[in-house]
């Protein structure tokens, strides 16, 4: 592994205030995925069928682990646009969390190299 300089840990200081800032910003974050699927049926003379097809759906899925089990939910159309926000907030606060906790093991260093 290459040694890398450390880094001023006012720099990093700066950083994490900066980072704990867009963090406290963070709306409500959902976990999970959110799955979107269009279906055929199997009635032959159905739309879904048709050229071109009017397929079913959309049927909307959001799974998440509860207590390590998978738990899969509907949601309405309405209900993914409302709530899409959150799902996003989620990545980005995971996003954030991997950044602090880089910056954790630069202050550390930084910590080792100026004492
Ligand atoms: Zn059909």
């Amino acid at each position: 592994m290459p040694k890398r300089t450390p880094k001023n840990p006012t720099t990093l200081e700066r950083r994490r205030r900066k980072l704990a800032a867009q963090i406290a910003e963070i709306d409500h974050i959902l976990p999970g995925s959110i799955n979107i699927a269009m279906n055929r049926c199997g009635k032959p003379n159905c739309a879904c069928h048709a050229d071109p097809p009017k397929l079913h759906g959309p049927y909307i899925t959001w799974t998440r682990k509860v207590a390590g089990k998978t738990v899969t939910r509907r949601l309405s159309t309405e209900q993914l646009e409302r709530y899409k926000p959150w799902f996003e907030n989620n990545h980005r606060l995971q996003t954030l969390i991997s950044e602090l906790q880089t910056l954790g093991i630069e202050r550390l260093e930084a910590d080792q190299h100026h004492r």
